[in-house]
């Protein structure tokens, strides 16, 4: 049984990396017909903010992502991290320093996983630290809390970004401790601009919302997301969902980082608008004019058929 999941930090506007691991996660469970879950890592609470929280979820529900069961909330876990964590002392496995709790990483071992997309990774203990479990505040790191749930929610695929290679390992350590089953791991390249540093505003929105703000289509968007990365073997590149849904899997995942392209994704947006039934075209202009109240309440709608067909 697949059972993925995507694990946001309410700390900000769900960006267009984001939205594609937890679309590669939503698309991993639907064609294999598993679960895609949520889980808010919310243990920052000086940075996590509900208003963030609802334009992520809201942002996932726009692009067609769904969830089958409630989100897991980190922020209410907290006596359970500290309950593992003090098993952790008690095996020998962890110290106390202060009110904090710290996991004895053994030097002279080597640990590996076989990724799903870059294949075996492979490190040696020496390289990796002691790791904090909870913090002096008493809050559970990211790798601790992360591993908890992940074996609490039975996840079998652990889908994210590339930049947390480096943890993996280190949670694997974990895993190995409390002798944990361990999940498969795919690690999505990064999202690049043109030029192939950082994805930043100056490329364009990077939050999902201000694509919908702008009038993209969600349709276009996801097509465009979805080939980020990946490809449906052939060169098509204006796929519906149920085709992605039916084609994708996440070993065909390119290694290398994936480049978004502001002229390509306007591009796929005119596709979508110019193939779309006029009467559905007519209905989102028309609602999408008059939400930023740029248009009144009468209109000749013979006319105005006319235009948006013109102008499409
Ligand atoms: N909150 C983490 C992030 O947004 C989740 C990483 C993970 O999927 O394990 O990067």
């Amino acid at each position: 049984m697949v059972r993925v999941r995507f694990a946001p930090s309410p700390t900000g506007y769900l960006h267009i990396g984001s939205a594609r691991t937890a679309l590669f996660n939503w698309l991993y469970a639907e064609h294999n017909k598993g679960s895609f879950l949520l889980r808010i890592e919310d243990t920052d609470k000086a940075r996590s903010k509900d208003e963030y929280l609802e334009e992520i979820l809201g942002s996932l529900k726009w692009l067609f992502m769904n969830w089958g069961e409630e989100p897991v909330f980190q922020s209410k876990r907290f006596d359970i991290y500290k309950r593992y964590a003090e098993e952790s002392v008690t095996k020998g496995a962890s110290y106390r320093e202060g009110s904090a709790i710290i996991f004895k990483v053994e030097k002279g071992k080597k640990v590996f996983f076989d990724d799903m997309i870059h294949g075996r990774i492979e490190v040696s203990t020496d390289d990796i630290k002691d790791q904090v479990l909870i913090k002096s505040d008493g809050t559970p790191t990211y790798n601790f809390a992360c591993v908890i749930d992940d074996v609490e929610m039975k996840i079998s695929h652990v889908i994210r970004g590339d930049d947390h290679i480096s943890n993996t390992p280190k949670q694997i350590l974990l895993y190995e401790t409390f002798k944990f089953p361990i999940p498969n791991f795919a690690h999505i390249p990064l999202i690049l601009s043109k030029e192939g540093g950082r994805l930043s505003k100056r490329h364009g929105a990077t939050s999902i919302f201000e694509y919908r703000n702008q009038g993209f289509l969600p349709e276009a968007l996801v097509n465009y997301l979805a080939l980020m990365g990946w490809s449906p073997g052939d060169d098509r590149e204006i796929l519906s969902l149920e085709e992605i849904i039916k084609l994708f899997d996440v070993k065909d995942v390119n290694k290398t980082g994936a480049t978004f392209d502001m002229d390509k994704l306007s591009w796929m947006n005119g596709q979508y608008i110019k193939n779309m039934p006029p009467k559905d075209l007519d209905s989102k202009v028309t609602n999408f004019l008059k939400e930023g109240d740029v248009m009144g309440g009468d209109i000749d709608k013979e006319k105005w058929t006319k235009i948006i067909n013109i102008y499409k």
